[in-house]
């Protein structure tokens, strides 16, 4: 287990995250079409393919892992133009910045990327917490990681902390009702019904605690 994500481990996240949404590719296609438009399994999954197309790049390029995930965040808003696209995009420009500037992200930097984050999606997508989107997931592995990186423990536990509150945060999104974007047509047929976006949220905690535990 990495006690810290350096540029290599860095890299080694985003290999997971390639290989998590190409094997949840169909799982996300089948939650977007019962909600959306049924792109977000192959958005997903071309926008991390080409993270990992462009690995060596960025490591090459970037002074340190922050700096990383930022690059990373470009190239999404690059090659996802989709609503999905532009918040993961923001969200990692965002989140890196916050813990760039250091050469390696330890167990709190870690909580503090995650709610930035979480916080980019926020403001770009203008919606709330409990409005059934990504951000019921954020938020609540934000809020894990702080607590755990508060309570002196280690990356790793910080983010397995994270990925299960982000799992109780999908779990309690179902009930929800959604209101925003492309789902929150649906509205009240919606309660019930997991939101495809935050299992997609679910997936990125997944694939760092994953990177790092190997
Ligand atoms: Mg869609």
């Amino acid at each position: 287990m990495a006690e810290e994500i350096g540029k290599a481990e860095a890299a080694a996240v985003f290999g997971k995250l390639k290989a998590i949404m190409e094997k949840n590719r169909e799982e996300l296609t089948r939650l977007d079409a019962a909600l959306g438009d049924g792109d977000l399994g192959m958005v997903m999954a071309k926008a991390f393919a080409h993270i990992g197309e462009k690995t060596a790049a960025i490591q090459e390029q970037a002074a340190d892992p922050g700096k990383m995930f930022a690059l990373a965040g470009m190239e999404i808003g690059k090659n996802a133009p989709s609503t999905m696209g532009t918040l993961l995009a923001s969200g990692f420009m965002k989140a890196g910045k916050a813990v760039s500037g250091k050469p390696a992200i330890g167990a709190a930097d870690m909580a503090v990327f995650i709610k930035a984050f979480a916080d980019a999606i926020a403001a770009l997508g203008g919606a709330s917490q409990g409005d059934k989107t990504v951000l019921d997931v954020l938020y609540p592995a934000a809020q894990a990681a702080e607590g755990a990186a508060r309570e002196g423990l280690g990356l790793g536990d910080v983010l397995a902390k994270a990925a299960a509150g982000a799992q109780k945060g999908l779990e309690e999104g179902r009930g929800l009702m959604a209101r925003h974007g492309r789902p929150g047509i649906f509205r009240e047929k919606t309660i019930g019904m997991t939101d495809p976006g935050s299992f997609a949220g679910v997936l990125i905690i997944r694939a760092f605690c994953e990177a790092l535990s190997q």
